[in-house]
C-alpha cells in the first residue's frame, strides 16, 4: 500500500483572485469519507465566481482550496467504508448536501435547506475542493469508474451530470423532439450532445462564437447557428413550419436569452435555465400562461445523476472528451483559469493535474 505524506501542495485562496501554492496537511478521512488522490480537476466558471467573491458557507480566505470537478483514484478508506478499496478509480460530484433536511431527505441535496452551514457540503464551494494533491468525499458523492475513461474526461462529470438532471427535470424524454441549446459554453455543448444521443429529431446550436460553435458541430448539433450570421428565431420558426422548437435549454446567461427562448418555443414547450442571468431579466408571463409554456431550472448535478453520466460515458453514446482542450500543472494554475478565462487557444475547458 502506498503511504499517503503527511503534507500535500494545495491551491489556496488567500483572498479575492489570489490563489497560491501552498504545503498544507493531508487531510484524513472520517467515517464515511474516503480520501482521493486527485489525477484532474477541472476550471469551472462556478470557481471564477467564488473566488472573486465568496459563496455562501464557504471556508475563510487562507483555509479553502477550491475545485469541484475532479476525479482520481482512492488512496485510504473511512473506518466503515466497504464500498470501496484503495486504488479504485472514481469520479466525484460535488454537491453532499446535509443529508438531514427535508430536501436532502428526498433526494434533493443539491437544493439543502442547510446549504452554507455548517452541516452542509458540497466540495469546492463549502468544503474543500480538488486543486489539490488530495481530497475528502464522503462516500455518496464517489462513482467508480471504468478503466477506458480516462481522468480528463472524468473530471468533467459534474457537467454532464447537470445537464442530465435538468434532462430529467424537463421529462427526460426528447426523442422526435426539435430541441434548441441557446449558449455554446460547456454545459450548452453537452446539452446540444445529449439531446442528439437521446433521439432528438434535430439539434439547434445558437452562438456567438464560430470556434465553439464548430466544436457543437462535430459533437451533436444538427444545425448551428451563428446570431452575427443569422436570425436564430426566423431559422427555428421556419424548420418547425412556424410552431416552435419543444424544448429550449437556456445556456448563455445572456440578459435577452430567456425572452429569445420564450419567443422560439411552441404552446407546451419547456425551458431548461442553466445559463445563470446575474441580473433580473424580462420575462413575458402573458406568452408563458396562454400557451402553457413552461420554465425550469436545476441547481448543480442533481438525483445522483453523476451515476448516469458515468454509465452514459462507459457506454460511448456520449464523450466529454472534444471539451478538454488543455492541461496544466498544479503549480501553472493561474495560467489555466486565464486559459480558461480568456478562452486561449479555442479553451473549453482546462484541467489541472495536481500530482504531475
Ligand atoms: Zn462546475
Ligand atoms: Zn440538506
Amino acid at each position: 500500500m502506498t503511504t499517503i505524506p503527511e503534507t500535500m501542495k494545495a491551491a489556496v485562496l488567500m483572498g479575492s483572485n489570489q490563489l497560491e501554492i501552498k504545503e498544507v496537511p493531508t487531510p484524513k478521512p472520517g467515517p464515511m469519507e474516503v480520501l482521493l488522490k486527485v489525477a484532474s480537476c477541472a476550471c469551472c466558471s462556478t470557481d471564477v465566481a467564488l473566488m472573486d467573491k465568496p459563496f455562501l458557507g464557504q471556508p475563510p480566505y487562507g483555509d479553502f482550496i477550491p475545485g469541484h470537478e475532479y476525479a482520481g483514484t482512492v488512496a485510504a478508506l473511512g473506518e466503515t467504508v466497504d464500498e470501496f478499496k484503495v486504488g479504485d478509480r472514481v469520479a466525484v460530484e460535488a454537491h453532499l448536501g446535509c443529508m438531514r433536511c427535508k430536501n436532502c431527505r428526498v433526494g434533493n441535496y443539491t437544493a439543502c435547506l442547510n446549504y452554507g452551514t455548517e452541516k452542509h457540503r458540497a466540495n469546492g464551494m463549502t468544503a474543500n475542493g480538488g486543486f489539490a494533491q488530495y481530497v475528502i468525499n464522503n462516500i455518496n458523492t464517489v462513482y467508480s469508474l471504468p478503466d477506458h475513461i480516462d481522468f480528463d474526461e472524468a473530471s468533467l462529470i459534474t457537467n454532464l451530470g447537470c445537464v442530465l438532471y435538468g434532462f430529467q427535470t424537463v421529462g427526460g424524454y426528447v426523442a422526435g423532439d426539435h430541441v434548441v441549446v441557446i449558449g455554446p459554453g460547456p454545459l450548452g455543448l453537452i446539452s446540444a450532445q445529449v439531446a442528439k444521443a437521446f433521439g432528438a429529431e434535430k439539434v439547434y446550436l445558437i452562438g456567438t462564437r464560430a470556434s465553439r460553435l464548430n466544436v457543437g458541430a462535430e459533437t451533436g448539433a444538427d444545425r448551428v447557428i451563428n446570431v452575427h450570421e443569422e436570425d436564430p428565431l426566423e431559422i427555428i420558426l421556419k424548420e418547425t413550419k412556424g410552431i416552435g422548437a419543444d424544448l429550449v435549454v437556456e445556456s448563455s446567461g445572456a440578459k435577452d436569452a430567456p425572452m429569445t427562448a420564450i419567443k422560439m418555443l411552441k404552446p407546451m414547450g419547456k425551458i431548461l435555465l442553466l445559463g445563470i442571468p446575474h441580473e433580473p431579466v424580462l420575462v413575458d408571463f402573458e406568452d408563458l400562461l396562454m400557451k402553457n409554456k413552461s420554465i425550469h431550472t436545476v441547481r448543480g448535478e442533481g438525483w445522483a445523476n453523476v451515476a448516469r453520466a458515468v454509465s452514459l460515458l462507459g457506454s460511448g453514446k456520449v464523450t466529454l472528451k472534444p471539451y478538454v482542450t488543455h492541461s496544466f500543472p498544479l503549480d501553472d494554475i493561474s495560467k489555466a483559469f486565464k486559459t480558461f478565462v480568456e478562452r486561449i487557444g479555442g479553451a473549453v475547458k482546462v484541467v489541472v493535474k495536481p500530482n504531475k
